[in-house]
This record gives structure tokens, sequence and C-alpha cells, in this order.
């Protein structure tokens, strides 16, 4: 598809003098957090799965508009980033008029999501959004920008300058794939709160892939409790629905290098392989790939249990036994699972094809 270089969207607000939050305080974390160039220092064993892997420097802005702190519309000859905070979130999206927007994630399925969405409905009717966690692998930006260079126009970019441990620590839990708010207080509620500043709603593209059944009747359940006026669809499930591989969608079809985590077998490209809801194999992974991150969560969640309350009684990950559910320090996965890791990759390989084939094959 050639690229479009329409204007980007703005709302009538963007360029008054009026900036209503300048006066605000930013977020101030309460703990140190593993420095973003130490955590994704690849392992020698990753290394081997990507060889020659170099972490490309992300292109400088040709020019540059404050607006106030954290606030910013950064420009990159035929795309432009508008950074927003908790406080500009809002601001920046009163009197938008786009039919559609997507989420972007930094992930595959959005991004490809957001691609069928722009061919069906052309660029200049979707809104594109991000929401940046700070504890993302540095590939993952580089992929942002490749695609906006792709799409052009312009990306709202919200921060909110917690990260998920401070969530976790706020709110005294220790996450898992059952609780983890930090998706919905840093990426789903500001993205909701967008959404409603709009002139009017836009129909909600999701990039989930076919086979996510369950994900995509709890988002669409959710979306009909918090906003039931607005319509959510999922674009990878259009006639022909993608069953395909999405790193060879994006490499072969969209002429984007996919990111890193992707080439290291992760299924997600979220907190540099930190997230609280994955599974065994993925904090293998982890431990093998990026061992500083994994020694970071592996602290927080041993410190987390210390602190003499019901989160004692709880961990990141979790195994089955009998039919029960355990909790699964990382202490231990990395004890007991780090040293099955080729037979676990292998399992969740096969895993994997056969999904997909049953998928492929079904008419
Ligand atoms: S990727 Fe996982 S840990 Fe990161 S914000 Fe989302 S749910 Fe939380």
């Amino acid at each position: 598809m050639p690229k479009k270089k329409e204007q980007p969207q703005s709302g009538p607000t963007l360029w008054g003098t009026d900036l209503p939050f300048i006066s605000l305080k930013p977020f101030v974390p309460t703990r140190a957090y593993l420095p973003l160039a130490q955590a994704d220092t690849l392992s020698p064993k990753a290394l081997e799965k990507v060889p020659g892997f170099t972490y490309k420097p992300l292109p400088e802005p040709l020019n540059t508009i404050e607006y106030a702190p954290g606030t910013s519309l950064k420009q990159y000859g035929n795309y432009e980033i508008l950074h927003t905070t908790p406080e500009s979130n809002t601001w920046s999206a009163q009197g938008l008029d786009a039919p559609f927007i997507v989420s972007l994630s930094g992930g595959l399925g959005s991004a490809v999501a957001a691609e069928r969405a722009i061919q069906k409905n052309g660029r200049e009717n979707i809104l594109l959004w991000f929401a940046d966690v700070k504890k993302e692998n540095a590939d993952l930006y580089r992929f942002v920008h490749d695609v906006m260079d792709r799409f052009g126009g312009r990306l709202y970019y919200f921060t909110d300058g917690r990260r998920p441990e401070d969530v976790w620590d706020k709110r005294k839990i220790v996450p898992n794939n059952q609780i983890a708010p930090c998706f919905y207080e840093l990426k789903v509620k500001p993205f909701r709160n967008f959404i409603q500043a709009m002139n009017h709603l836009p129909v909600v593209y999701i990039g989930y892939k076919p086979g996510e059944d369950e994900r995509m009747s709890s988002t669409t359940a959710s979306y009909k409790e918090a906003i039931p006026e607005v319509t959510v669809d999922y674009p990878l499930l259009w006639r022909s629905a993608e069953t395909r591989d999405l790193v060879a969608v994006c490499e072969e079809e969209l002429g984007i290098q996919a990111p890193l985590l992707y080439k290291l077998g992760y299924e997600y490209n979220n907190c540099g392989g930190e997230c609280c809801r994955a599974g065994i194999t993925s904090w293998v992974r982890t431990a093998e790939s990026f061992p500083r991150r994994f020694d970071h969560m592996e602290d927080w969640e041993t410190e987390a249990r210390n602190q003499g309350d019901a989160r004692a009684n709880y961990t990141i990950a979790a195994r089955s036994r009998e039919g029960k559910k355990q909790p699964l320090p990382l202490s231990q996965i990395k004890e007991e699972y780090v040293p099955q890791a080729e037979t676990l990759y292998q399992r969740e390989q096969t895993k994997r094809e056969n999904a997909r084939r049953r998928l492929q094959d079904k008419p």
C-alpha cells in the first residue's frame, strides 16, 4: 500500500494558549527502576537466536513543540507524535471527529489490525493511540516509529508516568493473569477517557487474533458495561480472517521488521517480557534471554511477598497440581523450569502450530 501523507488530526484547543494542566505535578516514583539499557541487554543464548541483532537508535524529530511538561508534539517528516500525560490526554482528544480508532500496543496484532483498518477506511478516518508503560523493550519503540512511518499522520502517545510496579505497590498486590490492574490503569482507562473526550465516540478496533475468543468476549462485555454506546470490532477477524504467522505478515506485507521479542519466541511484545500475566514458559524465556529483567521481577516479587500481609500467599506465576492452582515463585521457576527450557519451548511450539492449523482448517 502506498504511504499516505494526510494532514495530522488535531483538536481545536491544541494550538490554544489555555493549558489548564500546566501546573499539575508529574508522578514521582517511590522505587528505583532497572535502567532500560541494562534490562534489554541480550544474553549470549538469546543472541544465538538473533545473530548480529543490535538495537537501532530512534529517529530524531525534525521539530518539537513543547506545550507543558510531558506534553509535546514531535514531528518526523510524514508522521508526528503528540506526547500526552494524564493531565493532557483528554485535552488532546477535544474536537476530534474520526469515526475509528486503533489502540496500538506495540505488538503485531494491533499493528496488522491498524493496517487492515486503514486499507478499509482510509488513514484520515482513523486515529492511532498508544500508551507507554515505561518498561518496554527498546525495540518496541523502534517498531512504533516504523509503523508510523508507514501509516503517516499523528500518533497520540500517552504516558502515565507510573510503571506497572507502581500500580501493584499502591494496591498492595502481587499481580497475576487474573489480577493485572496495571493494564487497566495505565492503558485501558486513559484510552477510554480519550475516546469519551472526543466529539463523537469512534468505533474501537482491537488487534486480537482469531482464536482469542475469551479475550474478545471479555473485552466486548467490559466496553458494554463501561461505555455501552461504543462499538468494538476486531479487524483480524474480518474476511478473510488473519490466521497466518503475524511475523511473516509484518515483514513481507508491511515491510517492517517484526519486534525483537517475537524473534525470541514470545507471543507478545509488552513490558519487555516481564508481563505479570505470562505463563511459566514465557518466564523461562525471560530468565534465559533477559536475565536482568528476570532478576528484577524476582526481587520485586520476593520483596512484595515479604511485606507481612496477604501478598505472602500470592505469586505472579502459578501451576496446576492435582487440579489445583498453586503459587509458583519466580525463584522456583528459575530452579525447576529453566533447566528444562528446550523441552518447554518445543512443547509450546507444537501447541501453537496445532492451534494455527485448527484455525486454518476451519471452514
Ligand atoms: S504487559 Fe502485562 S505487566 Fe505490562 S502493563 Fe500489560 S498486563 Fe501489566
